[in-house]
């Protein structure tokens, strides 16, 4: 408990770092905004999905009960992120005669797979957008209700000058309202909204538009910024501990989120606003729209234009890891080099502490170094303080393999304990010699029943012997004889 109270996290809304004081003791409520899959996800998006699985990790690590809610937008987000344009996955559709939903299916497993090479943890609940178009409609009927709207022509737009009235909208952006008005141009005349800044709660479908759903102002579908708001409140409460996304979210997504909440239930929706920074590649925004992106796939398999060689998920992921989260991380071939071979130091590291020797002094203060680590996390989560710091004890057990410093048995455990709690538990790093050591396994299995079946078959018990090719054939491992000895591959 001492270390859950020391944690900090830098708000966004506040601009400071506060002490982390969740809602109901011992427990997390933590929402962050999914993807739009009309796509593959590229390596951009992963960063900012990995910062919050890291951030998972770490509050569950602490002893949280953590629910993460992380949504899958499938219907709602107009290809310009503004209120024209088509909506993302119905262009998708359309461009490849695919029902949205096939679409969306396409792409969410993607998304999925993708994450899971990465070795991330599934949330505790992903809600879809479209699964909740009741909730989304509910919640418009009560921002009308309450003032806060307007219909028109079958469209619902939220009213900013309205609600800025009373509250201030902009806060978390550090926008006035006054500037967003000098800054934007004019309405045409045909357009329905009283002012630019209003922003759609639900639009019109036209008559061409695939994705629809019936409401009480006609067929329509939710507007971009609803749907976090009515499953964030759904499954989290009308005030919850912490709000993540990118910080390219920040405004207009997540200060209409505070908009319609709080016209909405009176109420300020999210104690912590979190925000990760961006990848970049080439000093610029990786994203879809302008193709300075990489797919992680093109990574693993090295097969790109941009790298010199593949790399795997885990030295991808150490590489994200050893950038803070609110900073700026630039993509380049020489990185992910220098990360790999860092990588692969504490690998080793983990390896070599399980065979050195100890002795009966240690000369490393471990309870000292444990803390640092603590320390560097609980301070808004700082990962390159806690890997320079895992590099602390990694210099020190290799002072120990080469005889030049000790460590007594006690010591040993508390590192190897602390280091595998940081490394796999928190960072969500793996380790390519766990895999070695399974397909390891695996072979000693295998020659273990070639050897059975050669006995078998020495005793003429054909049977038996047939038994064991045919079921690890059936198993996809096929046993091959040949003069030298029996020997296997698998399909
Ligand atoms: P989208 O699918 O476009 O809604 O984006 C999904 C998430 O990826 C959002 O939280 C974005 O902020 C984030 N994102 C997009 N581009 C980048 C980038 N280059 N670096 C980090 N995060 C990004
Ligand atoms: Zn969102």
């Amino acid at each position: 408990m001492q270390l859950q109270q020391s944690l900090k996290i830098y708000n966004s809304l506040s601009g400071k770092k506060e002490i982390f004081r969740p809602i109901n003791k011992g427990h997390v409520g933590m929402y962050v905004c999914g993807p739009t899959v009309y796509s593959n996800v590229h390596l951009g998006n992963c960063r900012t999905f990995m910062s919050f699985d890291m951030i998972f990790r770490y509050l569950k690590h602490l002893g949280y009960k953590v629910r993460y809610v992380r949504n899958i937008t499938d219907a709602g987000h107009l290809v310009d992120d503004a209120e024209d344009g088509e909506d993302k996955i119905a262009k998708k559709a359309r461009l490849e005669q695919l029902e949205p939903m096939e679409v969306v299916q396409r792409y969410t497993v993607d998304f999925h797979n993708i994450l899971q090479q990465f070795n991330f943890l599934p949330p505790s609940i992903e809600p879809t957008a479209t699964g909740h178009i009741i909730e989304q409609i509910e919640t418009i009927k009560d921002i009308l209700q309450k003032g806060y709207a307007y219909e028109a022509n079958g469209s619902v737009y939220f009213d900013v000058a309205k609600f800025n009235e009373t509250n201030e909208y902009g806060k978390l952006s550090g926008r006035k309202l006054e500037d967003m008005i000098t800054n934007t141009r004019e309405l045409t005349a045909q357009e329905e909204k009283k002012s630019p800044q209003d922003f759609a709660l639900w639009k019109k479908a036209e008559p061409q538009h695939i994705m629809r759903w019936p409401s009480p102002w006609g067929d329509g579908f939710p507007g971009w910024h609803l749907e976090c708001t009515a499953m964030s409140t759904k499954y989290l409460g009308e005030t919850f501990d912490i709000h993540g996304g990118g910080m390219d979210l920040k405004f207009p997504h997540h200060e209409c989120e505070i908009a319609q909440s709080e016209a909405s239930t009176g109420q300020s929706p999210v104690n912590y606003w979190l925000h990760a920074n961006m990848l970049t590649m080439n000093g610029k925004k990786m994203a879809k729209s302008t193709g300075n992106n990489i797919l992680p796939g093109e990574i693993f398999t090295g097969d790109n234009e941009i790298l010199s060689k593949a790399f795997s998920p885990s030295v991808v992921r150490f590489f994200m890891m050893q950038a803070h989260y609110t900073s700026i991380l630039d993509l380049s071939n020489d990185a992910l080099l220098a990360s790999e071979k860092g990588f692969n130091k504490l690998m080793d590291a983990v390896e070599s502490i399980k065979n050195i020797e100890t002795g009966g002094k240690s000369d490393f203060d471990v309870t000292g170094w444990k803390q640092q680590c603590y320390d560097a996390m609980n301070d808004n989560f700082n990962t390159p303080i806690l890997i320079a710091k895992l590099f602390d004890a990694v210099k020190h057990i290799n002072l120990v393999k080469e005889g030049k410093a000790t460590l007594t048995q006690e010591d040993k455990e508390a590192v190897q304990a602390t280091l595998h709690a940081f490394i796999f538990d928190v960072l969500g790093l793996e380790n390519k010699n766990d895999s070695t050591d399974d397909s390891d396994k695996l072979s000693g299995v295998v020659e273990l029943l070639i050897e059975l079946r050669k006995e078998a078959r020495n005793n003429k018990d054909f049977a038996t012997s047939d038994k064991i090719r045919d079921q690890l054939t059936d198993m996809g491992i096929q046993l091959k004889d040949g003069k030298e000895g029996t020997t296997f591959s698998l399909s």
